[in-house]
């Protein structure tokens, strides 16, 4: 005989909606008609996201001139 022991099992656990953000969210680069995922935190599509410049000879590029 087998017992079944899911009996009077309870969900404790809090049902978490997922994060989401609002829909139908596009690039924020002007003209970039480029929809964003709602699980995509960021601003920007693929292209535009931007990215670290890369160390060139370990030499410091100055951004402001
Ligand atoms: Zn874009």
């Amino acid at each position: 005989m087998q017992e079944t022991s899911l009996k009077g099992r309870k969900f404790t656990g809090a049902t978490r909606p997922p994060k989401t953000y609002s829909q139908s969210r596009t690039c924020t680069q002007k003209g970039c008609e480029t929809r964003l995922s709602q699980y995509n935190r960021r601003e920007w599509c693929y292209t535009h996201a931007p990215t670290k410049y890369p160390r060139l000879r370990g030499r410091i590029v100055k951004a402001d001139a």
